[in-house]
């Protein structure tokens, strides 16, 4: 007999998310979830796979036909784009600069990829000068970097890196998990060849699905491998006749996740990829603007800050962990503490899809204050929330 009053139903309020993702979810995302399931190769799901994977090019801003969510988190994304094209020995440079570079690492090695790393700083870009440098000395086949570094809130320029990779006839590889929707991913316009994302970002979807997008270069390449793929699940090439009009089955897709996705492409697109990117600068320059004003320091590198994630350093003597339940308590509002070398060290602030809104700036801001103001730390009241107001006044 199982005692039930020992597992009671989930009653979850829910928060505002503004950490690292996920982010907040739409109402009309969530109710795409709970659309009956129909069979994954019922001809009402087909088309709406079909409409997903063009919304979804849309987005990378690619005219790429292999462009499909992957049943899985970001990391399956990560892992799809790195196993299809590394053969064992293959040569493969990934730049680090933050936690989910060295991940792309640890894939690349497991793969049997004979790994290099251009190891940047924690908070700073990755000058292509640098890139272009390590390829003269050491050619590789594949180069792996991360667009928007959630570790860090740094946004690393990518259109330079597809010129050196180009040049140097390398594939580059791209983690656009936080960036898409929130930042422009101009795929076939900067030369990316392989994209991954995630749904729980700016994209505002619960976690579960890892768009994907690859181009001619990067099919060309996976079609004149000498041995399988590595992992059966994450075959590109089964993955995509299951996607394309083979309709050849492989997994049952997540029927609900995929209803989900498409509704919130279709949020994306009325809004405009424009208008929302514009949305996510204007808020960020309002938080980034308010921060600085009560006398936080930035720690992304100056003109190189990811509009959907602020991270910002933490004062001295003031307890990391307090603050953040601070604000869980008494706004139901989450931020994100720091990873690896910058753990206490860093809170990172997320602005990334539905959670991207003036009153999550205000409120994240007069939190802060209140928060700072209750362990010592010396903020001018008032002042947080004035700075970021100008930013909207002014725009
Ligand atoms: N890459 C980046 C830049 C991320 O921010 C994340 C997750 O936060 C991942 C990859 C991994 O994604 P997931 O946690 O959805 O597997």
């Amino acid at each position: 007999m199982v005692h039930m009053e020992r597992y009671p139903e989930i009653r979850t309020k829910g928060r505002i998310l503004m950490g690292p993702g996920p982010s907040n979810v739409h109402p009309r995302v969530l109710r795409a979830l709970s659309a009956p399931v129909i069979g994954h190769l019922d001809k009402e799901f087909l088309e709406i796979m079909n409409l997903t994977k063009e919304l979804l090019a849309k987005t990378f801003m690619t005219s790429n036909e292999l462009t499909i969510p992957i049943s899985g988190t970001g990391s399956a994304g990560m892992e799809t784009s790195l196993v299809n094209f590394i053969e064992p020995g293959d040569k493969v440079l990934i730049c680090v600069k933050g936690l989910f570079g060295q991940r792309m690492a640890d894939i690349v090695e497991r793969c049997g990829g004979e790994l290099a790393v251009i190891q940047g700083e924690w908070g700073k870009i990755i000058e292509p000068d640098e890139i272009e440098k390590a390829l003269k000395v050491h050619p590789v086949d594949i180069i792996g970097i991360v667009h928007a570094e959630t570790s860090t809130g740094v946004l690393q320029p990518i259109k330079p890196v597809a010129e050196i990779a180009k040049k140097y006839g390398a594939l580059l590889v791209v983690d656009a998990v936080t960036s898409l929707a929130g930042t422009p991913v101009r795929v076939d316009e900067d030369g990316m060849d392989i994209v991954y994302s995630g749904t729980q970002k700016c994209l505002s979807c619960p976690p579960g699905l890892s768009p994907v997008t690859m181009n001619k270069r990067a099919e060309k390449r996976l079609a004149s491998r000498k041995n399988k793929v590595q992992s059966w699940y994450l075959d590109m090439t089964m993955l995509h006749s299951y996607w394309s009009k083979e309709r050849f089955y492989h997994h049952t897709a997540p029927i609900n996740m995929i209803y989900a996705l498409y509704e919130s492409l279709r949020i994306i697109h009325e809004e405009g990829l424009e208008a929302r990117f514009e949305r996510h600068t204007l808020h960020s320059n309002a938080l980034k603007a308010g921060l600085t004003a009560m006398g936080l320091k930035l720690f992304a590198q100056a003109g190189y800050q990811a509009p959907m994630l602020t991270s910002v350093e933490i004062p001295k003597g003031v307890n990391d962990a307090s603050v953040r339940n601070h604000l869980l308590t008494d706004y139901g509002l989450e931020i994100g503490g720091g990873l690896g070398p910058v753990k206490g060290q860093i809170w990172r602030i997320g602005l990334m899809g539905h959670s991207c809104t003036r009153r999550n700036v205000m409120l994240v801001l007069t939190g802060l204050e209140e928060a700072l103001l209750s362990q010592g730390f010396n903020v001018q009241r008032g002042a947080g929330v004035s700075a970021a107001r100008e930013v909207y006044e002014a725009t």
